[in-house]
């Protein structure tokens, strides 16, 4: 038996999750079982404790999108008892149970060994929020990142702050925008050079371009700010739109930008990422992520607290990321 955060149904449709004791047997298939650590929260996994988001296919559920562990068996060649792995993505902990337990069970093509330089800990203070952080940034390098400053939205989050700290890490300016004017200080100790706020971006503008700015953008944020963000962006600059923490759709966006200034818009999925891109993307986060600001960014929960931290997460309330001990 181990502990993990359950999420359970009742007839009426009605979710609760509490920490409850699980056997083994209750695993679902696979061929590598991980002694788990650290886990973390991101949205969807404020969803995943909630009711479900559309995400979750069967209860009980154990939640966590994102692990870092040690392998206790495994029916894979490429790894064996003892090995340090990470796991992102692949619907764990939507459609099949996840990093909220003691124990998870996986495909060994989930997996990817624990990149040289990080502990499991460090790995899920980056966890998906950071990966996808990374991705993006690639992405931007990839089609060519212009002279002006790199926006960043929903910066006091964990995808905004990852991207903010590696960002200023390869010596880009970074301009942070966020809602939270009280956090102008913690994304300056990240790196940020210029903070800018929420507001600025709350109306629609029907102009078809704004002033060129911005040398490049990693957005988590869309709605009406992706809108806006596009029409600013410098000739043959990209936006890496990862996110829709501000709406599903890009309010008052035009065809103008993408024509008449070459902009591309690039849409970054951390799910569903091949092997060897997200062993790029690790390796490059040990390189390119200072340690001493990922610590800065990451405050600790037990299994216990993720029903409250996931409300807040989907509120916008959580800063920078929450790395779960899965045995405190
Ligand atoms: P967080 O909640 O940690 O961060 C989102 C941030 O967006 C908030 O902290 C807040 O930043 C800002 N924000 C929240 N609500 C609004 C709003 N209504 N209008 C404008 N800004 C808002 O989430 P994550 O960083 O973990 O994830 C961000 C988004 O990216 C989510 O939509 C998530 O589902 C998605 N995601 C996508 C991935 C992919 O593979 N593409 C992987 C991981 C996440 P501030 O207070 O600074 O303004």
């Amino acid at each position: 038996m181990f502990k993990a955060l359950l999420v359970e149904k009742d007839a009426d449709g009605k979710t609760s999750a509490q920490v409850a004791e699980v056997s083994e047997d209750q695993l679902p298939e696979g061929d590598v079982t991980v002694a788990v650590e650290y886990s973390t929260v991101n949205y969807k996994d404020g969803l995943c404790i909630g009711p479900g988001g559309g995400l979750v296919r069967n209860y009980p559920h154990v939640p966590g999108i994102d692990f870092a562990g040690t392998v206790e068996t495994s029916d894979d060649a490429r790894y064996k008892p003892g090995d340090k792995v990470v796991l992102t993505g692949w619907r764990v902990g939507e459609n099949r149970w996840g990093g909220y337990a003691q124990k998870a069970r996986v495909k060994a093509d989930m997996l990817v060994p624990l990149p040289e330089g990080l502990t499991t800990h460090q790995a899920m203070a980056v966890g998906t929020a950071g990966l996808t952080a990374m991705l993006a940034v690639m992405a931007l390098e990839d089609q060519g990142i212009t002279d002006g400053p790199v926006l960043v939205t929903g910066a006091a989050g964990g995808v905004g702050s990852v991207a903010t700290a590696i960002l200023a890490n390869l010596g880009h300016q970074v301009a942070a925008v966020t809602g939270r004017p009280e956090q102008e200080d913690y994304l300056k100790s990240l790196g940020a050079s210029q903070i800018v706020a929420r507001d600025e971006y709350a109306e629609t503008s029907r102009k078809p371009l704004e002033a060129e700015v911005w040398g490049g953008c990693v957005d988590a944020v869309a709605g009406v700010m992706l809108g806006r963000v596009l029409k600013q962006m410098q000739y043959g600059s990209s936006v890496a739109a990862i996110g829709l923490a501000g709406g599903a759709a890009i309010d008052g966006a035009l065809i103008t930008p993408f024509i008449l200034r070459g902009v591309n818009l690039l849409g970054i999925d951390s799910v569903m990422q091949p092997f060897e891109n997200r062993q790029r993307a690790w390796a490059r986060i040990a390189r390119d992520l200072p340690m001493a600001k990922l610590d800065a960014m990451v405050q600790p929960a037990t299994l216990a607290e993720l029903p409250q931290l996931g409300r807040d997460i989907l509120k916008g309330q959580v800063k920078g990321r929450v790395v779960v001990d899965v045995n405190a």
